[in-house]
């Protein structure tokens, strides 16, 4: 057993909820803090890592809601941090739909498939809406994608684009606008600037004792007098509270456990919330076989098989010459794929390369597949909650049980799965716990009053039951909690259940 340090809020996860949540406590004075992160880096699924002589975003990559009538917080960051973007133009995708056999379909043809696509999205919607709210007039049932080009643009609208309920609070509040992060110091160069701002740094590095990296928490021992949390390494700290940044992978997964268990309502919002795989699988060429310039960023491939190395982009935008090609893969196919060696992804991959481009296109010469999924400290890409999820799975996820505040891009309603969600999150969860540490301390000053020997007993004897006085005092933390409940929700009540 390690020695144990104790301190005033603990931060589980240094990824951008965990470091906006702790600069947000720092700034406001609470100093006594330490953040603990599994892994041997700061940036959780911000990620970059060298490839082909670049330095390529195996994480979040965009920058997505820009131009809009609110300022993105996310791209004041990086414009504050002259981090180097590019914008990236989808509109031209739909029109680069290869089929097997390397034709491109026609542009007619592609535009019809496309809205076609898009009115079964609506219907589906629709129906969906219709079971829910019980009505048994349910509307004409969508058409179900099976060519080639149909089952592609579904793959688009459903699996690449996040599938979110329209209106999309990320395009409506910040605009429609995405820009490729395309810097060598990569999308966590936003972290570094957060974190530099509280905590102690030498030479570009973090050098903070605060800041404890290869820290996988294990166990989170919790009661009304705080947390003590116990690492795979035997460490053990102790603290008033804690924020637990982590995936809702994680969450999901057995990799933490809380003694007590967390109670059904909170379980139930983290089962319910389904998780994205999303893999962005790097290839890099000894020259380029593909189109380049305007309007060719973004290609499909059109195959039988949902989801088959569907989405392509080529990075000469972002980096000219770089004779780099970007596929997507989600969920199953991420899953299928992680699960195989790298050489049999790559002779896939250049299978699809040469029905698009012919026999003759040369071998990749190197390869990254990103394993999001098979990474215990993820378990995932980012949260999903159905398109009709309602008020509460949201106001549960987020709502803290006893010591333990909850924060990361599954607990944002707005722009969950988002950087700007996260670094959001963080910054509300951090607010909510200085409120509550503040009526703590109120609370605080009026039982240090209430329990002065001298006033109570008298009081007691007065009244003439003590165990009345436990009671009340009981039914008194229970209205707190529900109190905090409603908080959380934004002041709407959330569903019964949730409220125990
Ligand atoms: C492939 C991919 C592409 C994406 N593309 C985009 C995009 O283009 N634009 C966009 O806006 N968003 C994108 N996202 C989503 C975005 O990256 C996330 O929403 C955001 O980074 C999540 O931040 P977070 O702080 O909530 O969680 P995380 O970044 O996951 O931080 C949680 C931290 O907790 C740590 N941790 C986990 N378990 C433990 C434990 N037991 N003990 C201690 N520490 C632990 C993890 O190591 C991690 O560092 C993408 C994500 C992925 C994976």
């Amino acid at each position: 057993m390690g020695s144990s340090t104790r301190c005033s809020v603990i931060i589980v996860g240094a990824g951008v909820s965990g470091i906006s949540a702790a600069k947000v406590l720092a700034e406001n004075g609470v100093n006594d803090l330490v953040i603990l992160e599994a892994s041997d880096r700061i940036g959780g699924r911000i990620r970059k890592e060298d490839f082909g002589g670049l330095s390529v975003e195996l994480g979040a990559g965009w920058i997505v809601g820009v131009g809009g009538k609110e300022s993105n917080p996310v791209w004041e960051l990086a414009n504050k941090s002259s981090l180097r973007t590019c914008f990236s133009d989808y509109s031209n995708a739909r029109y680069n739909i290869y089929d097997q056999s390397g034709k491109i379909i026609p542009s007619g043809l592609a535009a019809a498939s496309y809205s076609k696509a898009v009115d079964s999205a609506i219907q589906r919607l629709r129906n969906q809406e219709a079971k829910l709210r019980g009505l048994s007039t349910i509307t004409e049932p969508p058409s179900i994608p099976k060519t080639p080009i149909e089952l592609a643009i579904d793959f688009i609208l459903h699996d690449f684009e996040m599938p979110e309920a329209e209106p999309i609070s990320t395009y409506t509040d910040f605009g429609e606008r995405e820009f490729l992060v395309a810097d060598e110091r990569g999308y966590e160069l936003l972290l570094y600037k957060l974190a530099e701002d509280f905590l102690l740094t030498s030479d570009g590095k973090i050098v903070d004792s605060r800041l404890k990296l290869n820290k996988v928490v294990r166990e989170l021992h919790h009661s009304r007098n705080g947390v003590i949390l116990t690492t795979e390494d035997g460490s053990i700290f102790e603290a008033n509270y804690v924020i637990l940044s982590v995936s809702v992978g994680v969450l999901q997964s057995d990799l933490i456990s809380f003694r007590p268990p967390l109670p059904k309502w909170k379980t139930e919002a983290i089962t319910k919330c389904d998780v994205i795989v999303y893999t962005k699988i790097f290839l890099k060429f000894p020259y380029k076989f593909w189109p380049c310039g305007p309007g060719t960023e973004f290609f499909i491939y059109a195959h039988e098989r949902r989801g088959y190395y569907t989405f392509w982009q080529h990075m000469e935008n972002a980096y000219p010459g770089s004779n780099i090609l970007v596929v997507t893969l989600t969920n199953g196919e991420s899953k299928r794929v992680e699960a195989q060696t790298d050489e049999e992804t790559l002779k896939e991959a250049m299978g699809v390369l040469r029905d698009m481009f012919g026999p003759d296109v040369p071998d990749a010469i190197e390869i990254l597949v990103p394993r999001w999924w098979n990474n215990r400290f993820q378990r995932g890409s980012y949260s999903n909650y159905s398109l009709l999820a309602n008020q509460p799975d949201f106001a549960d996820m987020k709502a803290p049980v006893g010591p333990i505040f909850f924060t990361g891009e599954h607990t944002s309603e707005k722009y969950s799965g988002y950087v700007h969600g996260a670094y959001l999150s963080g910054i509300d969860t951090a607010n909510a716990l200085l409120e509550e540490m503040k009526n703590e301390k109120e609370g605080d000053k009026e039982s240090s009053l209430e329990s002065q020997p001298f006033l109570l007993e008298p009081l007691l004897a007065l009244t003439g039951s003590l165990t009345l006085t436990q009671n009340e005092a009981v039914n008194g933390l229970d209205k707190w909690d529900f109190a905090r409940q409603q908080l959380f929700s934004g002041g709407k009540l959330v569903s019964h259940e949730a409220i125990k």
